[in-house]
């Protein structure tokens, strides 16, 4: 055993505050990581917040991992010590079932261990997450990450990156394709700047007027004001695909329309309220709406290398541990361009 030191939260509306516990200790095939920093995802706030129901207290969220490799144990193939290293939303799967052979771990018909707010998969000891000192993590769930990128940029990938490399892969975007990305958050500004890279036509879909700028440097071609009834109109039947990163309940069925006949809206963003779905919009020109959650490891291990390749990393602002509280203040307002990356070795 180690002990981890870590921001914990202690109930759905008390403050951060420094934590230890122990990590466990690490076996065989595991990797022990010294976290470097780790960025903050909407999904943390809402389980900080209990926003989602089920959440488990104490609580040290964080799924956006990046640092360097401490130690491996003795069958350890992929990793040594000094390696940069990333770990994501998912620690360990039953490794068996159709999804996990499939490269699906993130649909594992369990059991399954999430980073954290979940279980190892004993189903009965707590996982904690990255707001913390160091993870002891299976090799089969850490990521590679190329020596000498940016830690601070690259940890967001871990979540924020591939939640929104997922769906774009999956829907074809490349190049010849018109692509949206409703919310220009976290994930947002990710999805942008991956669809760009895949060489997609990208329209930043916004209700903040003030971002129209950083849409553009992000590298999109268009910005449209959700709130704009006349440019929404204006727009109609424009996209193939719609990535849909919105945290709060939103209007699905104006999105709908700027899809092209057949045309997707693949919603990534977790409201914890129902989405109200128009049937018109979606039946007059056979639209769908898909699904999508994080994305499997060897997926997640491409989209790390094609943004190693493309120089593409989160856009962030570096806080220190002891800035969580006002950080997640400004993040329930949208006031972070683009992602809280929170340095580790000021714990
Ligand atoms: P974020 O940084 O807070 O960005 C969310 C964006 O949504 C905001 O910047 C804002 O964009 C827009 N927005 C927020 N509230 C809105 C409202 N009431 N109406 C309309 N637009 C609103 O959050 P994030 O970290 O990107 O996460 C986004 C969502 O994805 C969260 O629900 C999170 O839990 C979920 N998520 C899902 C997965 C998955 O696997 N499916 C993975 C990670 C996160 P504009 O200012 O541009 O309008
Ligand atoms: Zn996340
Ligand atoms: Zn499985």
């Amino acid at each position: 055993m180690s002990q981890a030191k870590a921001y914990a939260v202690m109930s759905p509306t008390s403050a951060f505050q420094p934590w230890t516990f122990e990590r466990r200790e690490p076996g065989d095939r595991d990797v022990v990581i010294e976290i470097a920093f780790c960025g903050i995802c909407h999904s943390d706030l809402h389980q900080v917040r209990d926003e989602w129901g089920g959440s488990k207290f104490p609580m040290v969220p964080g799924h956006e991992i990046a640092g360097r490799v401490r130690a491996v144990g003795k069958k350890v193939r992929k990793f040594k010590a000094g390696d940069d290293a990333g770990v994501g939303c998912l620690v360990n799967s039953c490794g068996k079932c159709a999804n996990c052979r499939k490269g699906l771990e993130q649909h594992c018909a369990g059991p399954v261990a999430f980073t954290y707010n979940g279980f190892e998969l004993d189903g009965k000891t707590p996982t904690y997450g990255g707001y913390s000192s160091h993870v002891v993590v299976d090799e089969r769930f850490v990521l590679k990450i190329k020596s000498g990128l940016p830690l601070e940029r690259v940890a967001p990938l871990l979540c924020a990156g591939i939640t929104t490399y997922s769906p774009l892969k999956r829907f074809g975007a490349g190049k010849g394709k018109r692509v949206g990305v409703l919310g220009l958050g976290g994930l947002g500004h990710m999805g942008v700047k991956l669809a760009a890279a895949m060489g997609a036509e990208v329209v930043v879909l916004s209700g903040t007027a003030a971002k129209k700028a950083d849409g553009k440097r992000l590298g999109a071609h268009d910005f449209i004001l959700t709130s704009d009834a006349a440019a929404m109109t204006k727009n109609t039947g424009r996209l193939d695909l719609i990535v849909d990163t919105v945290s709060a309940p939103h209007d699905i069925g104006a999105a709908l329309g700027l899809l092209n006949t057949g045309g997707t809206l693949a919603l990534v963003g977790a409201s914890p309220k129902p989405l109200e779905l128009p049937a018109f919009p979606l039946i007059l020109a056979r639209r769908q709406v898909a699904g999508s959650l994080i994305g499997g490891i060897a997926e997640t291990q491409e989209m790390l290398d094609f943004c190693a390749k493309k120089k593409v990393f989160a856009d962030v602002e570096v806080i220190e541990p002891r800035a969580l509280d006002s950080a997640y203040e400004r993040l329930t307002k949208g006031d972070v361009r683009y992602r809280f990356s929170i340095d580790l070795s000021k714990l």
